[in-house]
């Protein structure tokens, strides 16, 4: 098995909130009696944003969840990621290093074929909302308030991802990671999500891709389609057809 880079697709386009999300940020140099729930933002600007390990680590568990062998060893590993290193998820998203020291190690390492990128708002100033919940002790029946800053319904955001091929395989591994996206928006991206937080989807998804001549000599980059969601995508057999 040969394996040498042969192109990079590019995936741009928009995440809109379909729901308050709520990405954990740190609370750390916040005074005491402050918010507690606070949502992470781009230290920059200030702005929430999503960062592009949230996105990725969502993806790859909502993959791997769909296939045998991956789902199994999240079990073995405790929650933790497939590292088997042959999976079409460990393949997409990556797997650690093997450990040379055990014999017994047969884990494969190939280099991670897809790099997300932190995705930031498309508006200059976003309010944030307070959402206020309360849990309820079951014993006692005290109530618990609590309040939880999110990202309002409707914010938009631009993202970005870049799919390498090393291999043929790939290009069916390229339909994978749009299979995790599809996984994604019946799904959700942050906390809270089996209570309504975090419904996203994808849109004006844009196809980018660049052969590695682009890089090397003076080779064109290709444009392969807008998309207005996901759905409007070619299936299988269709969109290979458009990609190779
Ligand atoms: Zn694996």
């Amino acid at each position: 098995m040969t394996i040498q880079f042969q192109a990079n697709f590019l995936l741009k386009g928009t995440i809109t909130c379909e729901t308050g999300l709520h990405i954990g940020g740190t609370s750390e140099g916040i005074e005491i009696g402050g918010l507690e729930n606070i949502v992470i933002r781009d230290p920059k600007t200030d702005l929430p944003f999503i960062p592009g390990s949230s996105l990725k680590g969502k993806m790859r568990t909502l993959l791997e969840l769909s296939y045998k062998d991956s789902s199994e060893n999240i079990i073995k590993n405790k929650g933790e990621p497939c590292k088997c290193g042959k999976c079409i998820p460990c393949k997409i998203f990556g797997s650690s290093a093997p450990d040379n020291k055990s014999k017994d190690d047969d884990r494969q390492q190939g280099p991670t074929r897809l790099v997300v990128r932190d995705s930031f708002t498309t508006v200059v100033k976003l309010e944030t909302e307070l959402k206020s919940e309360n849990t309820i002790n079951r014993i006692t029946s005290e109530a618990n308030p609590r309040s939880m800053e999110r990202v309002p319904r409707g914010t938009q955001f631009k993202f970005e991802m870049i799919f390498s091929i090393y291999e043929e395989e790939d290009y069916s591994n390229f339909l994978k990671l749009i299979d995790s996206m599809k996984l994604l928006e019946d799904s959700y991206l942050g906390g809270s999500g089996t209570r309504g937080y975090g419904q996203i989807q994808f849109k004006d998804i844009y196809v980018l891709k660049r052969p590695a001549g682009y890089y090397t000599s003076s080779a064109k980059e290709i444009e392969i389609s807008n998309f207005g969601s996901l759905t409007d995508m070619p299936k299988d057999d269709e969109f290979l057809a458009r990609i190779k």
